[in-house]
């Protein structure tokens, strides 16, 4: 197999390509610019500019096929938040008043399960998906895989408290992962409440709030009361408008999302809640994931109940995976139950050669220090 060609290669070094050229033939190959190189060649030249190669997130990226949307398919779908702030600052409080006053008449039936995203929809009749894994975590993790989630963070700060270093954590992730922040200055029934200390505090860590002159929308709530709460959600689906989230609603389109989080249940197997990004998820569709494939077998709802397909900005449980995946995982449907096992054992045999080279230097490394 032939990998990058000597130009894309002088790209990702940053170097003239001539340069590699060069080296190629020392090396007693004579390659041209637009040539593929192989893995050995491409090895070799890496270590002599300095850089040690990797060849994983290449076949992740072209193994599965992303096919262009088509524009009208694509219609506005619901945000998807995260909540943010300091510890005891309100966030579960946050997430508890919105599930609590948004449950639609019918609903009550069974018990709500944590399944890491939930789905609420507004008197309004419009809807916003919340991110209800803990927080920070869940958000890094994400990022750090590569996965954009999060359409927009609601920072909590409480009001008888100051701007804290995990507000300043929060703030700081956001702005690196250009999410915009709608600020929510909690727990304003306390007599100590101190609104503007709040904003003030906000202004010296980046983010001046709008009654301040600045970008950005400010509310201010009590988790506990409910006071503002409605109004806070109305802005963050102004934000949501502002940036006109879409995504693609066709019915025979492949259906795409991420993994939000996963566990092993006794009974059931692999139990995976699937944020679906892109066409409709069905009982039935084969997938990758990670390393891991499966065909949907049931989807349900955080109620537990059972579904028969779900779309752009909704969480749904899954049921059939192989194997359990991690959070951040790109969950994709392919053609095919044969393609989704081609795709997925690539990706475990990439993913042993890797292990296998990890331990392998580690040990090299080990009898290197004892002599
Ligand atoms: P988290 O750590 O950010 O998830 O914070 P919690 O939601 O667990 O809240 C921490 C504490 O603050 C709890 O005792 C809540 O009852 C309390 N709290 C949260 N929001 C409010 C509020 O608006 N007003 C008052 N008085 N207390 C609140
Ligand atoms: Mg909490």
């Amino acid at each position: 197999t032939e990998f990058a060609t000597a130009h894309e290669l002088a790209d990702l070094m940053g170097i003239n390509a001539k340069e590699i050229i060069q080296r190629c033939f020392t090396l007693g190959k004579f390659v041209t610019i637009n040539q593929r190189l192989d893995k050995e060649t491409i090895e070799l030249i890496a270590l002599e500019f300095g850089f040690e190669a990797e060849f994983v997130s290449e076949v992740e990226a072209t193994d599965v096929e992303h096919l262009e949307d088509n524009p009208e398919d694509m219609e506005i779908r619901p945000p998807v938040v995260t909540i943010m702030g300091h510890v005891d600052h309100g966030k579960t409080s946050l997430l508890d008043y919105i599930r609590r006053s948004n449950v639609v008449a019918g609903e009550s039936g069974g018990i709500t399960q944590h399944i890491g995203a939930y789905e609420v929809t507004l008197e309004n009749g419009r809807s916003i998906t919340f991110l209800d894994t803990p927080g920070h975590e869940a958000f890094t993790a994400m990022r750090a895989r590569g996965a954009q989630v999060t359409d927009i963070v609601v920072l909590v700060v409480a009001a008888d408290d100051s701007v804290m270093p995990q507000t300043i954590e929060a703030i700081n992730h956001s702005k690196a992962a250009e999410v915009p922040i709608v600020v929510a200055i909690n727990k304003v029934d306390k007599p100590e409440a101190n609104t503007e200390k709040i904003r003030s505090q906000l202004s010296e860590a980046g983010v001046l709030v709008e009654d301040w002159g600045g970008e950005y929308q400010c509310q201010e709530i009590s988790a506990k009361q409910g006071t503002g709460v409605e109004e806070l959600m109305e802005k963050v689906l102004m934000e949501a408008e502002i940036r006109e989230l879409k995504a693609n609603y066709a019915e025979e389109v492949n259906a795409r999302g991420i993994i939000v989080e996963s566990e092993l249940d006794k009974g059931k197997g692999v139990v995976s809640t699937v944020l679906v990004q892109r066409g409709y998820l069905k009982v039935g569709d084969p997938f990758v994931s990670g390393n891991t494939m499966g065909r949907v077998r049931a989807l349900m709802d955080e109620r537990g109940k059972r579904v028969k397909k779900a779309g752009p900005s909704q969480p749904v449980r899954v049921l059939g995976f192989e194997d359990l995946p991690q959070s951040g995982d790109e969950f994709v449907v392919m053609a095919s139950d044969k393609e989704a096992r081609e795709v997925a054992q690539k990706r475990q045999i990439i993913r042993r050669e890797h292990e296998f080279r990890r331990s392998t230097r580690v040990k090299l490394d080990s009898i290197a220090r004892q002599i």
